[in-house]
This record gives C-alpha cells, sequence and structure tokens, in this order.
C-alpha cells in the first residue's frame, strides 16, 4: 500500500471551498480514478459498488448535485462539505491540488498544481515548490510508481490551467515503455537476490571481475534509464532502454553456454532495435570474450575498472604515493576533519555539497554534454542517497565544522574487494579528495578489504591521470559485443 500524502491545504479552507469533488459535467475527465484497492476501500466504507464501472480500476461514477449545480462525487457529503472516505481516499484526491498529467506531446508525465484551487491562487510559489519536492520524493518511491504503473490512467491529460512544476522522469521511462516482450521485468531494489544469485550461477565472481558485476551500479541508474531483465532457459538477461534503443549493460548470466545465451541476446535486441548499431553488450570479460565464438561478432574496448591494494592505499607510504601523503596531510593540518556513517538526515547537506562540486567542475570547463552528464548523475547520486540501504550501498560523510564537504559511497563485489560508486569532495578544500579516498580505504581495509575497485576514467583523460597516479594494480580488460545483424 502506498504511503499517505501529505496535504498542503489546511482542513479548515477545504471545508468552506466549493471547489474540489464537484464536477460540472457527468462524465467530467477530472472525475477521481480509484485502483482496485482503492475501489475495495471504497466500498467496504460505504460508496455502493454500482459507481465504479471497473472494479479493477475506474474513474468514479458521478452523482446529480440535487438542488445545486452539475455532479458530484458520491463519497462526498454535500452538507458537511467533507469526502466520507477522507481517510482511505484515492491517490488521485490525496495528490489534489497537485496534479499528475502528461505533457501536450504525451511524451512526459508532469507535476503541477491546479490553478482552480483558490488556496493555491494565493499561496507562495516558494511554499508551493517546497511541497512539490516532498511530493515529488514520495511519488518516486517504488510502492506509488508501481501503483501508477499499474494503473496509469491516474495521469491525466495536459491541462493548461495547470502549472508545471517539473519533468517525473523516472515515472515516465517507466510507464512510456512499450512492453516490447511481455517476459520482461522492470529492475526494482526487490530483483536484488535474483541478481545475486544469477551472479552466483554462472561463477563470474573473483579477483579481476568488473564493478559492473553488481547490483548497484545498474540500479543506481534506474533513475536515468529503464533497466529490464528477464529470465530465459536459467540464464539472467539484464537490458537498459536508451533514448538510442536496448542494449545489454551486463553480458548474460546463467550456468551454461554463454554463446548460446549471447545469440539469444542479439537476436532479442535486434527485433527490439532493428538493424540500429545500438544493440551491444557491454563489460564482456577477457575471459569471457575468449570463450566466445558467436557468428559475426565483434569486440572494442571498453574503459576498463581501476584496481589497488586496499592496503597500499590505506597507508600510502613510500615515494610513490609521495605527493598524496602530503595532500592528506595538508587537509589533515588545516582543517579538524570528522568522517562518520551516512545516515538518512545527512541527506540534503549531501545534495548541497553536489550542487556545490558540480559547480566547481562546471567552472573548469565543462562542456554542453559534460553539464548534461552532471544533471543525470545528480539524479543517480539523490537515488543513492534515498536508496542506499535497499541496494546494499554503505556510505560515509566527511564534515568539517560540521558541513559536510565530501560523501563517498560503495558497495562489496566479492569480500575481498571494495568498488567505490561515488566519491565526491568539495574542490576547493586541497587535499580533502585524497584524504577521503585514503579514508574509504582504511575503512574498507579494516573490514576485510584486499583489493579497492575505483571503477574507470569514462574516457576522460584528467581522470585516468588520476587514477594511474595511485599505481593500481590492474587496470582489468573489457569489452563491448557488437553483432553484424544476421
Ligand atoms: S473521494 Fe473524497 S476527496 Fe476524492 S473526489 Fe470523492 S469526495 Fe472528494
Amino acid at each position: 500500500m502506498a504511503r499517505a500524502l501529505p496535504q498542503f491545504v489546511p482542513s479548515s479552507t477545504c471545508f468552506s471551498c466549493d471547489v474540489c469533488c464537484r464536477f460540472p459535467e457527468a462524465d467530467s475527465f477530472l472525475r477521481p480514478y480509484f485502483t482496485q484497492q482503492e475501489i475495495t476501500d471504497a466500498i467496504a466504507l460505504g460508496v455502493p459498488q454500482s459507481y465504479f464501472p471497473d472494479k479493477s480500476g475506474s474513474q468514479i461514477d458521478l452523482v446529480e448535485h440535487v438542488g445545486g449545480e452539475g455532479y458530484l462525487c458520491p463519497a462526498f457529503d454535500a452538507q458537511s462539505g467533507r469526502c466520507g472516505i477522507y481517510e482511505r481516499r484515492p491517490l488521485d484526491c490525496q495528490l489534489y491540488p497537485l496534479a499528475l498529467m502528461w505533457d501536450q506531446s504525451g511524451q512526459d508525465v508532469l507535476l503541477g498544481w491546479d490553478t482552480k484551487c483558490p488556496f493555491m491562487r494565493e499561496a507562495p510559489s516558494s511554499s508551493i515548490r517546497t511541497y512539490a519536492e516532498e511530493v515529488k520524493k514520495l511519488l518516486g518511491s517504488d510502492a506509488i510508481i508501481e501503483q501508477l504503473v499499474a494503473h496509469p490512467r491516474v495521469i491525466g491529460r495536459f491541462q493548461d490551467d495547470v502549472i508545471v512544476l517539473g519533468k517525473l522522469s523516472h515515472l515516465t521511462t517507466r510507464l512510456t515503455q512499450q512492453r516490447t516482450d511481455p517476459r520482461l521485468r522492470p529492475l526494482m531494489a526487490s530483483d536484488a537476490p535474483t541478481f545475486a544469485a544469477a551472479l552466483q550461477c554462472a561463477h563470474v565472481l573473483g579477483a579481476d571481475t568488473p564493478a559492473a558485476f553488481a547490483f548497484p551500479y545498474h540500479y543506481m541508474w534506474t533513475s536515468v534509464l529503464s533497466y529490464w531483465w528477464m529470465e530465459l532457459n536459467d540464464t539472467w538477461f539484464l537490458f537498459a532502454k536508451s533514448p538510442d534503443g536496448w542494449f545489454m549493460p551486463l553480458p548474460p548470466l546463467g550456468p551454461s553456454s554463454l554463446d548460446r545465451a549471447v545469440e539469444q541476446a542479439f537476436r532479442l535486441m535486434q527485433q527490439w532495435n532493428g538493424s540500429s548499431p545500438v544493440s551491444r553488450i557491454e563489460h564482456v570479460m577477457d575471459v569471457q570474450k575468449s570463450s566466445m565464438s558467436v557468428e559475426g561478432i565483434r569486440f572494442q574496448p571498453k574503459d576498463g575498472d581501476y584496481l589497488y591494494s586496499a592496503a597500499a592505499l590505506a597507508s600510502l607510504v613510500g615515494d610513490p604515493y609521495k605527493s598524496h601523503r602530503a595532500l592528506c596531510n595538508r587537509a589533515a593540518r588545516e582543517h579538524a576533519i570528522a568522517s562518520e556513517p551516512y545516515r538518512a538526515s545527512d541527506q540534503e547537506g549531501c545534495l548541497r555539497l553536489y550542487r556545490r562540486w558540480a559547480a566547481q567542475k562546471c567552472h573548469d570547463n565543462q562542456d554542453h554534454v559534460g553539464k548534461l552528464l552532471l544533471e543525470d548523475a545528480e539524479q543517480a547520486h539523490q537515488f543513492v542517497f534515498q536508496k542506499h540501504d535497499r541496494m546494499a550501498v554503505f556510505g560515509r560523510v566527511v564534515s568539517v565544522n560540521s558541513e559536510i564537504v565530501a560523501y563517498t559511497f560503495g558497495y562489496w563485489l566479492t569480500p575481498q574487494t571494495w568498488c567505490v560508486l561515488l566519491e565526491v569532495a568539495d574542490r576547493s578544500v586541497p587535499g580533502l579528495a585524497q584524504w577521503v579516498f585514503r579514508d574509504t580505504c582504511r575503512t574498507a581495509l579494516a573490514q576485510g578489504a584486499v583489493s579497492i575497485n575505483a571503477m574507470d576514467d569514462a574516457g576522460l583523460p584528467g581522470l585516468r591521470a588520476a587514477k594511474l597516479a595511485y599505481h593500481p594494480t590492474t587496470v582489468l580488460t573489457t569489452w563491448i559485443a557488437t553483432r553484424t545483424t544476421i
């Protein structure tokens, strides 16, 4: 059951207003939509079932307003001006005076506020925005997303008297996704155990496994792209849909022949994408590449993950680490730095830091694409702040004078390998990034890490130089597989 949404308009105002729950026509498109569960609840509270034309989910039928104008929701008590099922009213009504609607082109789901509500017309726009942000977060919860995916008619058509507050990208990708194949399932937090079982079954986890062979690596991006999975012949397939089409961010995971699964994967992607070159399998390990003999398959190298000795980076001993050591010492000398496990209450501080850090990066000459990537990354970081515990991702925050100046999140790929998923440090504090990375390595070492996986360099020369300067023990070789259309 989805959580109740907070109310913005005071009840006393609602009771004396005559806008809600009343409609000009019997078939008004603004009639509230009830899901199957909401219909069951409403009937249990006394709303006659005859008002619901489809018990699996429908807009409610209205009653004529005796002695008045127009039509009423049958749950509405015109005398008291109250909803008779207020505590169990549907999501559609809980949202009001906010509204979910498609944009004019039908491409994006928007959250807006209805100018028909007199209270909203007088409310300061800053408090509307703050409230909308809170609702937006709740609408991003798995429970509500699933409710909306199962009942897309809660989302109304575009209304030009609704002021748009923003797009709901995650919901849009989930909703507009054509169920290209009924076997596809959206990737959700509850799929983490299935993913882990598939990894075990495929025997791919070891010292040289790329960080991509882990649930959080992909799940954090579901806030930006849509990810889907299916199981065929005991093999687990993970697919992602970009604006260009379908691809596999990971090779198929199964107990038997990889060739057969790869054949199957390309057949599916080519069916969905046509001859578009977007069909590909990413993060193919070196060892997998050498055993693949699928007709027409081609490989190109992908940026590999940097692996380090946890002990070496925790101590930074010796000449190779002289400059890193000096920077750590400088940060510690100039600031009283505190590092603690991440708590839910750190979310706002981390977001503020991310925005400051992104602005610092933009100032250092990010191009347009770089700026767009930072915007996408903000969504992914926020997603991790909110859902880290459901993804088995662990975070730490670093503060100076009680202000968060850095954060880091990571996960265990194997009991010996710690992967650094996110690391953000205020760029205006000299040595802070080095101090945080050493702190991360020390924490992981204390918990049993032998190896630190710091992910790839995304093809960025500056990042490559910084990662190489830490003297990796290995830079993993991974491949992108494509296949000529058969
Ligand atoms: S269910 Fe309640 S809140 Fe919703 S329209 Fe009917 S009376 Fe109004």
